[in-house]
């Protein structure tokens, strides 16, 4: 199998083409957004500091919200938050059902030791169920509906208590190189394009809330003058302004936050269903085990030497799928392995629900002119 010669993307991944050095896209765009990364750091922490600052003048209750999953890019964020930042901080976490008690566990350890304040949301447990089932019946895929619900509790909250930051552990220095073909983020138009040909019948109203249109506007405002102009509420991706050291950051939020890991690495420390979703992934792409696209992403941000990678990769496919927690996922849509195994026969169906509505085809657009 031929693999990208930085990081391990298999050329079997889709969207995956090397160039005359045997390097992929992936790593390319990587290079090419992040090369002078070393020499912008000050200047991005002091854009920080400047959002911060913004968002601490405007005087309401809490200065940001942070969303938690439980997982330590979250954990680290709400750190930065309120132990370095000292800012005022409502933290949130959407409980999709599949919350592991590790993670309902580090959560309140790391929301006791900042003294922050805590929301969950919590669907109708049942119903979530029925609705995972519908999307990976008729799209062989259930991820949109975790990830819709955890954008419906966040535009809530922060419109609700008027916040002006909202602060994420994600961002594409750190994230895996995920496409549209293994991979859709809950966009409403992709959640609501599913539902207009296969609808559901309960009513999933808080599903359907977005950003309103104030919030959107503020939010093309933000992006496309490039961070000069702030107003409303912004989301901001807060790897993209420090440095993320996985090494350090294990250290600072099991020491200050009370954080704990699994042993296992294979063993998502969040959510439940994460073993299905690399299974159903390597459906979709048989070369990928359930850390290539983590490993690829390590390697291109220098935590990870490619042949310690290749070397986990072979010891992954040599231990195989952990059945018992694709049996325990299946119990809980009350669905067989073999209705899991129909579900995916047609495995790229969901392409052609992932238009975008007219507004943000025009935003992207424009900002792929400027
Ligand atoms: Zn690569």
């Amino acid at each position: 199998m031929q693999r990208c010669s930085k990081c391990v993307t298999p050329t079997s991944y889709p969207k995956t083409h090397l160039n005359h050095e045997g390097i992929c896209n992936y790593c390319l765009d990587y290079e090419n957004i992040y090369s002078n990364w070393e020499n912008s750091k000050k200047d991005n922490i002091e854009k920080f500091i400047h959002l911060i600052n913004w968002a601490k003048k405007r005087s309401k209750t809490y200065d940001a919200l942070v969303p938690l999953s439980g997982g330590k890019d979250s954990i680290y964020v709400l750190y930065l938050a309120r132990k370095k930042y000292n800012l005022k901080v409502l933290c949130y976490n959407f409980d999709n059902g599949f919350q592991s008690d590790i993670a309902r566990e580090n959560i309140k350890s790391a929301v006791d030791s900042t003294g922050a304040d805590l929301i969950v949301v919590k669907p109708d447990e049942k119903l979530l169920m029925q609705l995972y089932k519908h999307f990976l019946k008729h799209v062989g895929m259930f991820c949109p509906v975790c990830m819709r619900g955890i954008y419906y509790g966040q535009f809530s909250i922060a419109k609700q208590h008027k916040i002006p930051l909202v602060l994420k552990g994600t961002s594409m220095r750190t994230e895996e190189n995920l496409v549209p073909e293994i991979f859709q983020d809950g966009s409403l138009s992709f959640f609501k394009n599913v539902l207009k040909k296969f609808p559901f019948t309960s009513d999933i109203r808080p599903f359907l809330i977005d950003r309103d249109l104030k919030a959107k506007i503020f939010r093309a405002i933000y992006l496309l003058s490039k961070g000069k102009y702030i107003f409303g509420s912004i989301d901001i991706q807060v790897p993209e302004y420090f440095d993320w050291i996985y090494e350090d950051i294990y250290k600072i939020i099991s020491n200050e936050m009370g954080w704990k890991a699994l042993p296992d690495r294979d063993e998502h420390v969040d959510c439940l269903a994460d073993p299905t979703v690399h299974y159903l992934r390597a459906i979709r792409c048989k070369a990928l085990t359930p850390n290539t696209l983590r490993y690829s992403a390590e390697i291109r941000s220098c935590q990870m030497d490619r042949q310690k990678a290749i070397n986990l990769i072979e010891e992954e496919k040599q231990a195989g799928i952990k059945t018992k927690y694709i049996d325990y996922f299946i119990d809980k849509l009350c669905i067989s392995r073999q209705d899991l195994m129909s579900y995916m026969s047609n495995n790229l169906r969901h392409m052609k629900f992932q238009r975008d509505g007219l507004i943000m085809s025009g935003f992207n657009m424009i900002r792929k002119l400027i």
